[in-house]
Order: C-alpha cells, then sequence, then structure tokens
C-alpha cells in the first residue's frame, strides 16, 4: 500500500512555514485525537498518518530528506545498512502533544504518557565518493561533531590542578533566603545558579562549561554497488540527547562524483575509446580500461566503424542486492590519423588510387543517393 503524501496528509502546500504546519497539526490532531474517537480505528489511523507526518515535516533534516527522496528517505532503502524509519509514537511528538492537550486535559498528563525528554536530532552528512568507490566498497573514515565531556577537567569545568570552590554568596547551599515583608523567601543562588560552586579559575579548554565539542570519527561501511543518493543510517550516532535522552541518528548521503572515463547507468558501464584508423580497419586486440583500475583486452573484428560498441560481460557494477555483475560497453571512436610525413601521405594516395568500389559501403551508398538528387535536379 503506498503511503499518503506528507503534506497532502496535513492539507498544507510545499514550503510551508513552521507556524502553519503546526496550526495544520493541531487542528487535524484535535479532531483525529483517540481520546475523542474511541475505539475508532479510522481515526486512529487517521491520527497516526498525522502524527508521522507532522514530526517528519516538523524536523528540518527529516523534510529536507523528504522533500528530495519522498518516503523513500524514511524506508529500507537500497543501501546496505540502511533501516526503516522508526517513527517513536510517543516520544517524537511530545513536545506539540504537551502543550496541544496539556491545557484541555486540565494540566494532566495522559493515563502512560509520561514526559519523554526530547530524543538527540538527527544529523545529516553528505558523503561524496568516487565511482571506483562505489564499485569496490570501502570502509569510509567521517568526522562528525559531538558532544563530550571535556577531558581537560574531567567534566567539572575548574582548570585542572584547581577545583571548585564553595559559594560565597550561598555558602555553598545553593540557595539564598531573602526577607520581604513577613515572609522568607528561598530561591536558587544567583551566584551559582544553584549548583553551590563557584569556579574561580575556568578550565581554559571548556571555559568552564564541563562539556567540550570533540569530532568524532566513525566509520562507514559503504557496499560495493552502491547508487548515487543512497542513503546509509548509523542508529544512535547523531547529537545526544537531552539529560539522557536517546540519541538521534546519524544519516550518511552519498553522492558519486562524475568519471572522467567511464558513464554508469544502472549495473552497466560505458565508456568511449579511441581507435586508430588502421586498427579498426585491419581488426585486431585492443586493451582498454575497467573499473577497478583493471584491464582487458577487446578483440575487434575488422572493418570496425565508429560507433560500434563492445560488449565486456561482467565488468560493470556488482548489483547490491544479489551479487550479480553488469556489463561495460565499449564505444568506438575511429581516429583519422594526423600529422602525416610526406611517405605516410604517399601511401595512403596509392590506397586509394588502388581502391575500387566496395570498401566504403556506406559513403558509396550515401553519394549514389545524392547524385541522383543532383541529376533530379537538372531535368
Ligand atoms: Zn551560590
Ligand atoms: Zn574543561
Amino acid at each position: 500500500m503506498s503511503k499518503a503524501d506528507y503534506y497532502q496528509a496535513l492539507g498544507v502546500e510545499r514550503g510551508v512555514s513552521d507556524v502553519d504546519l503546526k496550526k495544520a497539526y493541531r487542528k487535524l490532531a484535535m479532531k483525529y485525537h483517540p481520546d475523542k474517537n474511541p475505539d475508532d480505528k479510522a481515526a486512529e489511523q487517521k491520527f497516526k498518518e498525522l502524527s508521522e507526518a507532522y514530526h517528519v515535516l516538523s524536523d528540518k533534516e527529516k523534510r529536507a530528506a523528504y522533500d528530495q527522496f519522498g518516503h523513500a528517505a524514511f524506508e529500507a532503502g537500497s543501501g546496505a545498512g540502511a533501516q526503516g524509519f522508526d517513527f517513536d509514537f510517543r516520544s517524537g511528538f511530545a513536545d506539540v502533544f504537551d502543550d496541544l492537550f496539556g491545557e484541555f486535559m486540565g494540566g494532566g498528563r495522559r493515563g502512560g504518557g509520561q514526559r519523554t525528554h526530547s530524543r538527540g536530532a538527527d544529523l545529516r552528512y553528505n558523503l561524496d565518493i568516487n565511482l571506483e568507490d562505489a564499485f569496490s566498497g570501502k570502509q569510509a573514515r567521517v568526522k562528525v561533531p559531538s558532544v563530550i565531556v571535556c577531558d581537560s577537567c574531567s567534566g567539572s569545568g575548574a582548570r585542572s590542578g584547581t577545583n571548585p570552590t564553595n559559594c560565597g554568596t550561598c555558602s555553598g547551599h545553593g540557595k539564598v533566603r531573602a526577607q520581604q515583608g513577613f515572609f522568607t523567601i528561598e530561591r536558587t543562588c544567583p551566584t551559582c545558579q544553584g549548583s553551590g560552586e563557584v569556579i574561580t579559575d575556568p578550565c581554559s579548554n571548556c571555559r568552564g562549561s564541563g562539556r567540550s565539542q570533540k569530532e568524532k570519527t566513525l566509520s562507514v561501511n559503504i557496499p560495493s554497488g552502491v547508487e548515487d543518493g543512497t542513503r546509509i543510517r548509523l542508529a544512535g550516532e547523531g547529537e545526544a540527547g537531552a539529560r539522557g535522552a536517546p540519541s538521534g541518528d546519524l544519516y550518511i548521503f552519498l553522492s558519486i562524483s562524475p568519471h572522467h572515463i567511464f558513464e554508469r547507468d544502472g549495473r552497466n558501464i560505458h565508456c568511449k575509446v579511441p581507435i586508430p584508423m588502421v586498427r579498426a580497419s585491419l581488426g585486431g586486440n585492443v586493451e582498454v580500461p575497467t573499473l577497478g583500475g583493471g584491464r582487458a583486452r577487446l578483440n575487434i573484428p575488422a572493418g570496425t566503424q565508429p560507433g560500434q560498441k563492445f560488449r565486456l560481460r561482467g565488468k560493470g557494477m556488482t548489483s547490491l542486492n544479489n551479487s550479480s555483475k553488469g556489463d561495460m560497453y565499449v564505444h568506438v571512436n575511429v581516429e583519422t590519423p594526423v600529422n602525416l610525413t610526406k611517405k605516410q601521405k604517399e601511401l595512403l594516395d596509392e590506397f586509394d588510387k588502388s581502391s575500387k568500389s566496395g570498401h566504403s559501403p556506406e559513403s558509396e551508398g550515401f553519394f549514389s543517393k545524392v547524385r541522383d538528387i543532383w541529376e533530379d535536379l537538372k531535368d
């Protein structure tokens, strides 16, 4: 069963603003919400569709992926390692859900629907590979930014060798009391923001935050035979979630740069090979390059013409689904010799004089037709 277009599901146009998108979702979600339509399977289904559509379109990265690839962006794709897009029914839209129903449920939470901290954002990484890599497959290393505990201060935020000191304002309690009229009001200490400690000598590496941004290097397996636009998902390698929430995923989008000699057509490879006129005329062996740095011997028959193509079986790309191989097609380009010596010109002249009809059937046929036209015009 094909899935409905996400934009259609929400009744919005492509390019809709975030505000209008949220409005459209709110309206429809209110209408189809399961609490309002008990035991209505159709409404429940519709509600799930709406939520999924909103979940994707409200996320910049996911929306961009959807605009480019449609549902295929979130389906088990052709890329090995690419898995289906898991839509978590509850946590995925917890934010909107809360502000949507918090008020009209009287501030209470839906049964069982606990507030979930937002999952880390999904990250997209564009990786350019060349055709040779796509042909042989490779283990690529990608560097992605990630937030880690600062290793200079082990997360304390204080310069190495020093320790945070007790906050003088609150004497380490984290709270201060203030007299207001008859009442004593306790509030969070403004100096230490409640931690009870102050850093007098902050760590220079993380400027006292205790966390630092660092590139982490990941190894990505690029299977042989990948297509341009293949998406590889690395689960849990996206941005870290807030306060212990699960991390997002990292999506590697592959684009294959064009090759200067080979042209890809699915599993098959095309290659234009220039062949000297004499070789084309007499026939013989020609050595041609193959993908992966190899070479193959191609036997061309005498009288080979420009544009003629020859197939080299099994010299194309590997198929991703099974290990069968495509073919390579050599397109012959016959090259007319240039910079001839006097002797060579004489030889060709001699060749021409010795030629009777039948050596160049195509041009003879062509010019005999042209002659007929000229004759006809004379009358
Ligand atoms: Zn304090
Ligand atoms: Zn630090």
